[in-house]
């Protein structure tokens, strides 16, 4: 057997609590050690605890001296598009210019950029891109991403890109949840229904025969999906078993996020434009909102979500990046903590509690990551600096020392010098 101990953390955040989702002043208890500790065995967290308790058990054990650092649970990104070919560095010029969406549109750019990119990527190539992007995200401090199809939009290029995130899983670090997001938008030259056909009686029955997906998502939108066309597909996903998540009231008051109350799903995110009867649906649904500041942000809006009043509300609130290369090109989970604390007004423990054990809860893996328990898989970061409200306060600045999954120092493929 394996052991490492992990000594005198000036903070060992460990989000020990109950084995549910944390809502209203659960948000901001944070269960720290100070001078913490913990002994791993083989993959799995075995005792935490004070360092001179830890100590006094870790005879033959590795020793990792996190004197002068913060460790967290590795973060879990529960909303990613990670799998798409290419950037878009000619929309982010465009949109500093002060181009609309249209013109960028009109020039080539937008979605369907990317998604020509992808269609025409092999499956090895996109394998090498996104490789590159799961790096990224390890370098952050994240160990769990939840992440997207979506840039395909054909039965073969959806499968493909779930492929490559069956392979990043199993030849990366980096620990990925799949989720089918075919409705990601409408194909040119494809009217709405005939697409949502398409996805229903042939995506949808192929995604989950091939067990490729964990959860469903759809961009409830005007001019994507309207919430008639969601339900249909979300329904249709719920009955071959898949979970669901929901892209709701990004741009307009839709009622996306009754429709993600009506059909229980696990998460509905976005939310900017959701109001009062919103958050009371998603309440009574038991739905937990995923609040995406990075979007807001590099799309250079003000429009961020009401966080305050979602955590008023008893809301077990997430926080993720989007990782996308339209509107959130961040890896940084880092960056988001400080969007929430300064754009949301979440406190630094909120935001923290909202990217480990709350998003681990939303993917169903809450039993095993996004927290330092007993029991748990050793998925941890470790940051150089002695409070861990300073991942938020110094922002944009790289802190993160070094990071664990499954007790093992990740390294990174993509290392440059
Ligand atoms: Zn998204």
């Amino acid at each position: 057997m394996r052991s490492i101990a992990v000594l005198h953390a000036s903070q060992l955040v460990t989000l020990a609590g109950p084995t549910r989702p944390r809502v209203g002043r659960e948000l901001s208890e944070l269960a720290i050690i100070p001078d913490g500790g913990m002994l791993i065995r083989d993959d799995k967290i075995d005792i935490v605890g004070p360092s001179t308790e830890i100590e006094k058990k870790a005879r033959g054990a590795q020793i990792i001296d996190a004197h002068g650092k913060v460790v967290l649970p590795g973060f879990v990104d529960a909303h990613t598009h990670l799998v798409f070919a290419g950037d878009r560095l000619d929309d982010f010029e465009r949109r500093a210019r002060g181009d609309t969406y249209e013109q960028i549109a009109k020039a080539g750019g937008g979605i369907w950029s990317t998604v020509e990119k992808t269609r025409a990527a092999s499956e090895a190539d996109l394998f090498a891109q996104t490789q590159r992007h799961a790096d990224w995200f390890l370098r952050c401090g994240t160990t769990t991403v939840e992440s997207k199809s979506g840039y395909g939009l054909t039965l073969e290029d959806e499968l493909k890109i779930l492929r490559v995130m069956r392979r990043l899983n199993q030849e990366t670090p980096l620990e990925i949840v799949p989720t089918f997001l075919g409705a990601h938008a409408v194909p040119r030259k494809m009217d709405a229904d005939e697409y949502v056909d398409l996805v229903v009686n042939e995506m949808l029955p192929r995604v989950t025969s091939d067990s490729l997906a964990e959860f469903c998502d759809v961009f409830c939108e005007r001019s994507y999906f309207d919430i008639e066309q969601s339900r249909r597909i979300l329904s249709a996903a719920k009955k071959l078993g898949l979970k669901l998540r929901i892209h709701a009231d990004q741009l307009s008051n839709s009622g996306a996020a009754q429709l993600a109350g009506e059909l229980k799903a696990k998460t509905a995110d976005h939310l900017e434009k959701t109001d009062e009867q919103g958050i009371a649906a998603l309440k009574s649904g038991g739905v937990q909102p995923v609040l995406l500041p990075g979007s807001v942000y590099a799309l250079g809006s003000a429009h961020y979500p009401r966080a305050r009043e979602m955590i008023e509300a008893g809301l077990a609130v997430v926080i993720a990046t989007d990782f996308n290369p339209g509107s959130s090109p961040t890896p940084a989970m880092p960056m988001i903590l400080s969007l929430a604390c300064t754009q949301m007004k979440m406190s630094p423990a909120e935001a923290i509690s909202a990217s480990t054990i709350n998003p681990a809860h939303s993917l169903g893996r809450a039993d095993q990551i996004g927290s330092l328990e007993s029991g748990k898989v050793a998925n941890f970061s470790m940051f150089d600096c002695e409070d861990y409200r300073e991942l938020a306060y110094w922002f944009g600045g790289p802190q993160t020392h070094s990071v664990y999954v499954k007790g093992r120092r990740a390294h990174l493929t993509h290392e440059r010098i």
